[in-house]
Formats: structure tokens, C-alpha cells, sequence
């Protein structure tokens, strides 16, 4: 596996794999790999001949300059684990490399970008949209992958890709969770011993809301308590949001009638947690 630093040789690199004809696959990271990231590497390697994984921690898409500043990475670690996975190349240029002195240009989003995560970190999406168009412009790959742990910027960027008519297909890849329930998620290293047992109250409450579901439950606001009730036995977890919406449009909606999702964000220990269930 070799790991790229500067637009122009990974481009050149790339380039050589276009003229044989090889599909491109792209997974869009910020560093600090875990499992959930790998998950996304196998599916994605099984769909294309070149796996490319860019490890970026884009500093557009934080609106919280102290959540950038605590977002440590190991490089060396993470660029192990993906070559045990099979990946080929690693792009993980420096800010400056992305970013020059001067630059001034940004994607413009709207309805799927507005709430839910777009209300409690404004300019977020605003930075993934960009950061992501600039990778794929850069790679330009044929296939990308993105987490359904982060089911809001999965949407984003299928529209995104949509309304640019890029030509990459976007893959889904599964939420994967820690044996005991907790979505991964490289904030999770952030949490006491303590808060990481306290956030469990997260994915349990998300699936009992779910098997409720399944057993015939299509209220929303039912559905929602159930996480709600879930949460409030535990003092410590603030809740941003828990709502259901139409997976789609992630438009709020009343009644399950179709493809869903129940979203939800906590913090604990001051640590945001997203996570998320299917519904239908
Ligand atoms: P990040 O490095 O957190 O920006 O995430 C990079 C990609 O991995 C995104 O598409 C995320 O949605 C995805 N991802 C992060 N955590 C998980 C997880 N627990 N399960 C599945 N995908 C994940």
C-alpha cells in the first residue's frame, strides 16, 4: 500500500490505474480507523479493482474549533490497518495541500443539509460538501462509500452527487456497533469508563424503539419516547435530538408508513454520540 501526501503524485499514481481501465473506489475518512471504517474498505474493495481511502480531518466542517482541536489521529495506526485490509493507496495530504493560502470557494446546500445535525452544527455540511467534492475531484473515483452511521451526510451526499451529475456511485455502508451496543465512532476514545456505560442507554433505547417497530409500533412520537425514556434514566446524557424521519426526504414524520430512520444525538461527558435504527 503506499500513502500519497500531495495532490499531484497521487493524481499521477491514479492515472496509470485509469489507463488500464481499473474501477476506482473511494472511502472518505477522517483518520482514527476503526472497525466501522474497515467494514466500509471490505464492501467498497468488493465492488472495485483500486481502493483508495483519504484520511483528512477537514477543519471547514467543524463548527466547534475545540472538537477539531481534540480530534487526535495516529496515522501510522491507521494507515496499518487499512493495508491489513487490503487497501492500495492512502491520500492523506496536509491541510495546506487542500486548502492554500487563498482559498475561498464553497458548496451551497439546502433542505437536507438544514436540519438535525445542519441546526446544531451550522456550516458543517457545508464543509463536508466541499471537502468531499475537492476528493472526488482529485480522485475521481467511480464508486465512493459512506457510513449509515452518519445517515444525514449519506443523504447529503447522494444528493450532492445527484444535482452535480457526478459520475460515482455511492455505496451505503452498514452501521457497525461495539460488542456491547455502542455505535463506533472515533469520539467514543473521548469517554470515561463511566460515560461509556451511561451512553449504552443510546443504542439500547434505539433498539428497543426498533423491535418495537417490528412487532407493529408506527407511531413516531411513541417510537421516540421510547429512546427518550431510555436517555432520562441516566442524568448525565443531554439530548440534541430524537426524531424520526422519512429516509429520503428526512422529512419529521408521524406515522411509519415508509423506509425510515430514527436518528438520535446525545452528549455524554460533553461528547456528541450520533446514532440511528431503521424503521419501516
Ligand atoms: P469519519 O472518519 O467519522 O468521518 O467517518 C468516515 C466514514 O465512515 C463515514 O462515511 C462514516 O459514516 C463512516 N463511519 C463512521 N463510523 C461508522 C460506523 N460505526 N459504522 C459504519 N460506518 C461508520
Amino acid at each position: 500500500m503506499k500513502v500519497y501526501k500531495q495532490v499531484k503524485e497521487l493524481r499521477e499514481a491514479l492515472r496509470n490505474y485509469k489507463l488500464d481501465g481499473k474501477k476506482i473506489g473511494l472511502l472518505p475518512t477522517m483518520g482514527a480507523i476503526h472497525e466501522g471504517h474497515l467494514s466500509l474498505a471490505r464492501q467498497l474493495k468488493k465492488n472495485c479493482d483500486v481502493t483508495v481511502c483519504y484520511i483528512f480531518v477537514n477543519p471547514t466542517q467543524f463548527n466547534n474549533p475545540l472538537d477539531y482541536e481534540k480530534y487526535v489521529i495516529n496515522l501510522d495506526q491507521d494507515i496499518a490497518l487499512l493495508a491489513s485490509e487490503g487497501v492500495d493507496l492512502v491520500f492523506a495530504p496536509d491541510v495546506h495541500e487542500i486548502y492554500p493560502a487563498g482559498f475561498q470557494t464553497a458548496i451551497s446546500l439546502a433542505k437536507l443539509a438544514v436540519n438535525y445535525e445542519g441546526e446544531f452544527r451550522p456550516g458543517h455540511f457545508e464543509g463536508v460538501a466541499t471537502v468531499v467534492t475537492i476528493m472526488f475531484n482529485i480522485i475521481q473515483p467511480d464508486i465512493a462509500i459512506f457510513g449509515e452511521k452518519d445517515f444525514q451526510q449519506l443523504r447529503v451526499i447522494e444528493q450532492l452527487v445527484s444535482d452535480l451529475k457526478l459520475e460515482i456511485e455511492i455505496l451505503r455502508g452498514k452501521l457497525i456497533r461495539d460488542a456491547d451496543g455502542l455505535a463506533l465512532s472515533a469520539r467514543n476514545s473521548r469517554l470515561s469508563p463511566t460515560g461509556r456505560a451511561q451512553s449504552l442507554k443510546i443504542s439500547r433505547g434505539l433498539l428497543a424503539a426498533q423491535r418495537a417497530n417490528h412487532a407493529g409500533e408506527r407511531n413516531s412520537q411513541k417510537l421516540e419516547d421510547i429512546v427518550r425514556t431510555s436517555l432520562q434514566e441516566e442524568a448525565n446524557i443531554e439530548i440534541d435530538y430524537i426524531t424520526a424521519v422519512e429516509e429520503r426526504t428526512l422529512d419529521r414524520i408521524t406515522e411509519i408508513t415508509q423506509p425510515s430512520r430514527l436518528l438520535v444525538v446525545a452528549r455524554v461527558e460533553g461528547v456528541r454520540l450520533l446514532d440511528n435504527v431503521e424503521l419501516g
